[in-house]
Order: C-alpha cells, then sequence, then structure tokens
C-alpha cells in the first residue's frame, strides 16, 4: 500500500525533473545529488576532525583534551561535537533550512551529525536525544523547531529517543548573535526548565542544536538538565565557528 501510494509522487517529481531539472541549493547551478547540492559546494563543506576540545567540539592543534576558553568556564557539558564549520555552503543551507523552510536539507545535516557522533563511543551510552528548545511564540511564526527536526532525523539512525517535551523554553530571549559574549550568558540565564523531572533523573542526554557560538546557549540547557537530576549532558551541534 505504501509503494502504490507512494509511486505517483515520484512520477510526478520524475515529470518535474524533465520540466525543470533539479538545480543546487546553494549556488543555483543543475545537480543531481541526492542532497540538492552540486559536488562543488558539498566538497566545500569542511569537517571538524580530531583532535578537538572535550567541552566544546572547538579543532585543537596541540594534545591537550580542552580548549583555553573551556579550562577558565563553568562548563555543564561532559562532551560535546561540532560536526563542520559554520561558514559557506552549509551556513547557506542552515539559513534556507531555518528561515525558508528548506526542510529537506535535513538529510544532509543528519549524515554529516551522524558521521561525527559515530566515531565518539561516549554517545551512545544516552538514553534521549534533547533539541534545543526555542520559546513558543517563535515556534509558531516558523511553525517548526529546526533543532527537532534535525534530533529526529538522527534519531531514526542511531536509535536513541526524542524528547522534545521536557526541556523547555520559558520566555522570549534576544537573538544571540547581536550580543557578546557576558550579555549572551546573562539572556539566557533561567530561560529553561525542565518540566516532568522524573523524565531525565539519572539518565544521560544528548543535546542537538544547528549552531555553535559561544555556548551560552547550550550550557544554560545542560545546567538546567543537570539541576534536574541529568548523569551526564553531551552536545552534537551541527556548525561551529572557528
Ligand atoms: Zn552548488
Ligand atoms: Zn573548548
Amino acid at each position: 500500500m505504501t509503494t502504490l501510494l507512494k509511486k505517483p509522487v515520484s512520477l510526478f517529481k520524475a515529470f518535474l525533473d524533465i520540466v525543470l531539472p533539479p538545480v543546487c541549493y546553494v549556488c543555483g547551478k543543475p545537480c543531481s545529488g541526492k542532497y540538492g547540492l552540486c559536488e562543488m559546494c558539498l566538497e566545500k563543506i569542511r569537517r571538524i576532525t580530531p583532535p578537538a576540545c572535550a567541552k566544546c567540539g572547538r579543532k585543537l592543534h596541540s594534545d591537550v583534551s580542552i580548549c583555553g576558553d573551556c579550562s577558565v568556564k563553568n562548563s555543564y557539558i561532559e562532551k560535546g561535537w561540532c560536526a563542520c564549520y559554520y561558514e559557506g555552503s552549509i551556513k547557506e543551507c542552515i539559513h534556507l533550512f531555518k528561515y525558508n523552510s528548506y526542510l529537506g536539507l535535513v538529510d544532509i545535516f543528519r549524515d554529516i551529525m551522524l558521521d561525527s557522533i559515530k566515531r565518539n563511543v561516549e554517545a551512545k551510552d544516552a538514553d534521549a536525544i534533547v533539541p534545543v528548545p526555542i520559546y513558543s511564540t517563535k515556534k509558531r511564526e516558523r511553525a517548526y523547531n529546526h533543532a527537532e527536526v534535525i534530533a529526529r532525523a538522527i534519531s531514526k539512525n542511531i536509535s536513541i529517543p526524542v524528547d522534545s517535551r521536557n526541556l523547555k523554553k520559558i520566555r522570549w530571549t534576544k537573538s544571540q548573535s547581536e550580543l557578546d559574549r557576558q550579555k549572551r550568558l546573562e539572556n539566557v540565564k533561567g530561560s529553561f526548565i525542565v518540566v516532568d523531572k522524573n523524565a531525565f533523573l539519572d539518565k544521560n542526554v544528548i543535546l542537538v542544536d544547528d549552531v555553535y557560538t559561544t555556548g551560552a546557549t547550550i550550557n544554560e540547557c545542560a545546567k538546567t538538565l543537570k539541576n534536574a537530576g541529568v548523569n551526564k549532558v553531551y552536545f552534537l551541534a551541527l556548525a561551529r565557528g572557528a
């Protein structure tokens, strides 16, 4: 039945591909890649490979396990990974995904993040994947939480369930991109709650988000989870600045 239902859609898509050949999401050149990106735009995505800071995922060029920033910061993160650099074609894709509803791009985000998570054995002991929440009016404007879409795509592949109900954002905050580091910390302080504390008690959780900048939001989420009895908080972000 499922196959029968799918067939007219794929025939229609095949027809559309003849009339309107698919083009790359980023550069607009014709392409037939499975992600909707041409080879050139795909090659421009730079992965962050080990060694990287255990707390924030920053690329390291020496044998230390955490970076200078993390060594002086009060981090609630057990371990964190960022899959690629926030630049070029992936930055463009994230914008299209978040602000123009190009949800098909979740496939490439998922695969890039799975590459990263599969290299890290620690994540295998996680009990839940928790997308970084957005405030509900923002969700209504956008109709979806982009981090939750990514979290659900990853969850299907690693068999760890998503919990998107028990970590909530309870107030509106300014966009972090407009603020310096100190203001970012103040901006998000106390803006998350855990709804059902039993949901996470003694569990290990992976927070998922699209972009990691200073880590203020992720760390505030981690602090809220730890205060609610979470054992270990990991995070996985798609992209981060250098
Ligand atoms: Zn392209
Ligand atoms: Zn670090």
